[in-house]
Order: structure tokens, then C-alpha cells, then sequence
């Protein structure tokens, strides 16, 4: 499989833009997995060209990759053969920067695309990691059409059937789903009423999640739900105890005044149940403790837990305890 995105078009070096367009298109045609629903390949053959039509199609960025061939700095040669092509747009998006999926990643129809949730999750199960069940809305092929949407193609006017277009000026244009076809490349004669031509209907599934130890806020895992892929992006519930920094958690205990002064043990909540706090005599409010190891652990290291100690002065005295502190006034401490 070759990398050289001329090869990949099958055109010159040389071509003119409505040369390479027109390339483009047909080997979009005929590459397209609608029109190849045999063939598991011909996605990747539709992201490869699409791919390179990302780049050569557009001017400055053509250019830019002209010159990194003619210097040698060839970004996709040396490979190792076989099935090297499924890091091209890897390469692509490092070489040219940007990387949402309607710029590289694109080239699939839209309604085969990659879906984004959000979950919330307990504060404990993204430090500690876990697995969470969840009923998650989730578009799912419909099985009224088979995800055809309908019966019946007129090749797209819009995009000529490449279900693609191009948006933008220079070196900023993207190329993009066609929204006349939603990116088939087709439009339909007569539609699907169950999916009202989408090809896909809403539907509640059942999903269970692996947290890995150490998620956080937007941490986003990437499954697979029925044939599609779903970006499930997790928000982490606050804890009433516990604070995030890192690795480390954060939490605070309150002692009282002759706690503080003749020193105490505390039992405190840690990720993985209560354990004992020594507390020394004469340990000064706002004392930060380290338990060590306590922490989240993430890729392979362990954090702490930083326990500040917070000395509560009582408000009001009864007699008895008015007397006493008196007695330690006078003792001059
Ligand atoms: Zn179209
Ligand atoms: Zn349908």
C-alpha cells in the first residue's frame, strides 16, 4: 500500500486542481462503503483518499507537502508494508496540526459517525477506577431501512457524490460532510418513515463502563456500542470530603483545642476505608499530613493524601471549663 498521496489519487505530481478533483470524486464513488457494503476494506480505501484529498485538494497545504517530498522528508515512507495506511491520518494531523474529526478523521457517512455522551460519575470510581453501568440514548441503525434510510439513489448534486465538500479559504479550508446528503453521496427517492431517512433511529442501551483509575473531569473513553463508536466524555462528581490536586487528595480534619495540644489519633476516611491518623501533641492549626500513598494512583504512580488539620476554639465555656482554662492561662502557656 502505497503512502505517496499522488499514488493514493492516482494523478501526477503536475495535475491541475480540476484534474485532481475529478480524481477525487470518482475513486470517492466508487470507494464509498455504501456502494461496497461487502467490502470492510473500502472504508479505509474512502478515509485514505479523502485523506489525501485533504491535503493536495488545497492549495497551500499541497505546497507544504510537495516540499517535504522534494527535501526527502518523506512522512510516510518506511512503513513496514501490509497495513500501514491506518496511521496516515495520524501522520497527517501531526504534520498540519488540527485533528476534529471533521477535518482528518472524516470521510465516513454521518450517520455511521462517531457519537459523544456524558456521564456523570462518582467521585470515588474516577480515583479509584470502576466500572459504571449506564442506559445511554444512543443512535443505532435502523432496522425498518437496514440504515438505508429509503429506497431509491440519486446521486448528490451537492457533492457529486463524494459526500464530501470543502469549506473555508487557503490553508483553513476544511473538508467536511456534505449536508445535502448528510454524506452518502446520495440523496433518496422515497424515505424510510421509521428513521425519516437518517438511516438510524434513537435508541436507550444498556452500556457498562470501565473507569480507569485516575479519570477525571472530561476524561473521554472511546467504545464501541452496537457497531459505532461512542466517545462517552465522564464529569466527576464533587465529594464532600475529598478534593482533587493530581495524584494527591486533599481533605481536612477538625480536633479540638486540647486535641491539638495533648494530641489524639483520628480514624479518617481514606479511598480505601478508614484508617488511624496519629495527630502529635502540639500540632499547630492549618498542619498539612501527608498519609503517604493514600493518593490516586495513575499510570503507575501512587499520590498521597494531604490531611490539614483544622483546631476548633470553643465559643462558649460552662463554668467548669472557664475554670480550667483559666488554670492553663495562669500556668503561662
Ligand atoms: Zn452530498
Ligand atoms: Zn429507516
Amino acid at each position: 500500500m502505497t503512502k505517496d498521496l499522488y499514488e493514493i489519487l492516482g494523478v501526477s505530481e503536475g495535475c491541475s486542481p480540476d484534474e485532481l478533483r475529478k480524481a477525487y470524486r470518482e475513486l470517492a464513488k466508487k470507494n464509498h462503503p455504501d456502494a461496497n457494503p461487502d467490502d470492510p476494506a473500502a472504508e479505509e480505501r474512502f478515509k485514505r483518499i479523502s485523506d489525501a484529498y485533504d491535503i493536495l485538494g488545497n492549495p497551500e497545504k499541497r505546497q507544504q507537502y510537495d516540499l517535504m517530498r522534494q527535501r526527502g522528508h518523506d512522512p510516510f515512507s518506511g512503513d513496514g508494508g501490509g497495513q500501514g495506511f491506518g496511521d496516515l491520518s495520524d501522520i497527517l494531523r501531526s504534520m498540519f496540526g488540527g485533528g476534529g474529526s471533521g477535518s482528518f478523521g472524516g470521510g465516513r457517512p454521518a450517520s455511521r459517525g462517531t457519537s459523544q455522551v456524558e456521564i456523570e460519575i462518582p467521585f470515588t470510581t474516577a480515583a479509584k477506577g470502576g466500572t459504571v453501568q449506564r442506559t445511554l440514548r444512543l443512535p443505532v441503525t435502523c432496522s425498518d431501512c437496514g440504515g438505508a434510510g429509503g429506497s431509491g439513489r440519486d446521486t448528490c448534486a451537492s457533492c457529486g457524490g463524494a459526500g464530501r465538500v470543502s469549506s473555508g479559504q487557503g490553508f483553513f479550508s476544511t473538508m467536511h460532510p456534505c449536508a445535502n446528503c448528510g454524506g452518502r453521496g446520495y440523496t433518496l427517492k422515497e424515505k424510510c418513515s421509521t428513521c425519516r431517512g437518517t438511516g438510524e433511529i434513537q435508541s436507550n442501551e444498556k452500556v457498562s463502563l470501565r473507569i480507569p483509575p485516575g479519570a477525571s473531569n472530561g476524561t473521554t473513553l472511546r467504545t464501541s456500542i452496537g457497531g459505532n463508536t461512542v466517545l462517552v466524555r465522564l464529569r466527576v462528581k464533587s465529594d464532600r470530603f475529598f478534593t482533587r490536586q493530581g495524584r494527591d487528595l486533599l481533605c481536612s480534619v477538625e480536633i479540638s483545642a486540647a486535641q491539638a495540644v495533648l494530641g489524639t489519633s483520628l480514624m479518617v476516611r481514606t479511598l480505601d476505608g478508614k484508617v488511624k491518623l496519629k495527630i502529635k501533641p502540639g500540632t499547630q492549626p492549618g498542619t498539612v499530613l501527608r498519609m503517604r500513598g493514600k493518593g490516586v494512583v495513575h499510570n503507575g504512580v501512587t499520590g498521597d493524601q494531604l490531611v490539614t488539620v483544622v483546631v476548633k476554639l470553643p465559643e462558649e465555656l460552662s463554668d467548669e471549663q472557664r475554670a480550667l482554662w483559666t488554670k492553663v492561662k495562669e500556668a503561662g502557656n
